[in-house]
């Protein structure tokens, strides 16, 4: 009947829409950016020693990942985990074809970030001036004012931008992020110059039904090479998350953390970062074309956990590497 007519119509459109990924992008390079050295090691009760986070850094280096964020040009009073960033970023041996990047919260940052010859910087904002005010304290429209400067000066010295978003889909304070706030943000950076985003679920709080709202929104303002997800597993949805974002809307870089290290303080429970050894490990399952090497970043984890003095949690270094159906490695 008629009913039935316009209902397969609608499921039509609908699935027309959503059709931002095709055989040909799930064919192209999954890019891991990783975060434990600054995201997961912030967070950190202990300082971790200089030599260690280098020793991370270098062994990272090889395991395939595009791009390291290795330190963090913020206070060293704010966060005294990352108060030798510069020291670090000297003393790293720099691969080809990796990038390496810090987060820079200011001109100060900046000047640091500069003396010490970083590629990238980070800028970080949120779609919640609830998060921003209790995080940066500053409104989003203050804290983008405040990076507008740090930016133009980056982008000057031929440095590359990236920007991050948190609270993209939920708040802590403010619950549920309407998609199109998120927009705003993300077009805003984009026309202060900013290379690349990073959308965050700061609190682990997304599904991928969260994650297709904010990409259908998301989506008709940007490239999807210049868009990173970052999740966070609170509620064990992270994969799911990052598989719905590369299957269906083309999404080939996401923020992960060796070892799923990292958390964030305004979440109560809030697990870490998603683990980079899972992400891999899942993304290849699916199909996707990921040129690192999972086991290598189950070995930095083992060793971060040894280093920090309390295990990690992701599922691949739990698991004996027989029982995933691989042969065994060497030892
Ligand atoms: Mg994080």
């Amino acid at each position: 009947g008629p009913s039935h007519v316009s209902g397969s119509r609608r499921r039509r459109r609908r699935r027309t829409m959503l059709c931002f990924a095709t055989d040909k992008t799930r064919r192209l390079p999954v890019r891991i950016i990783e975060v434990s050295p600054r995201d997961g090691l912030q967070h950190e009760a202990i300082f971790v020693p200089t030599a260690r986070k280098i020793d991370l850094i270098n062994a990272l280096s090889h395991s395939g990942v595009t791009e390291i964020e290795a330190g963090s040009f913020v206070s060293p009073t704010a966060i005294p985990q990352l108060a030798d960033s510069d020291e670090v970023f000297r003393a790293i041996d720099r691969q080809p074809g990796v990038t390496y990047s810090a987060l820079v919260p200011n001109e100060r940052g900046l000047e640091r970030a500069r003396a010490a010859a970083v590629q990238k910087i980070a800028v970080f904002t949120a779609a919640s001036n609830s998060f921003t005010r209790h995080n940066i304290k500053a409104t989003v429209q203050e804290s983008l004012v405040r990076f507008t400067p740090v930016i133009h000066g980056a982008k000057r010295d031929g440095m590359l931008v990236r920007g991050y978003i948190s609270t993209a889909l939920w708040c802590p304070y403010e619950g549920r992020i309407a998609p199109k706030l998120t927009v705003d943000v993300m077009r805003r950076l984009l026309d202060l110059g900013v290379d690349d985003i990073s959308l965050g679920d700061t609190i682990g709080r997304a599904s991928p039904a969260d994650i297709r709202g904010l990409l259908d929104a998301v989506m008709p303002h940007i490239e999807p090479t210049r868009l990173s997800l970052h999740v966070h597993d609170t509620y064990g949805m992270a994969v799911a998350n990052v598989l719905t974002a590369w299957e269906d809307y083309a999404i080939t870089a996401f923020d992960c953390s060796a070892g799923g290290l990292g958390g964030c303080p305004y979440a109560p429970g809030a697990s870490g970062n998603v683990a980079t050894e899972d992400v891999v490990f899942a993304l290849k399952a699916s199909g996707a074309t990921v040129a690192v090497d999972e086991e290598l970043i189950v070995d930095c984890a083992r060793q971060l956990s040894a280093v920090i003095g309390h295990p990690l949690h992701s599922r691949l270094s739990q698991i004996s590497r027989p029982r995933i159906g691989q042969p065994a490695l060497k030892v």
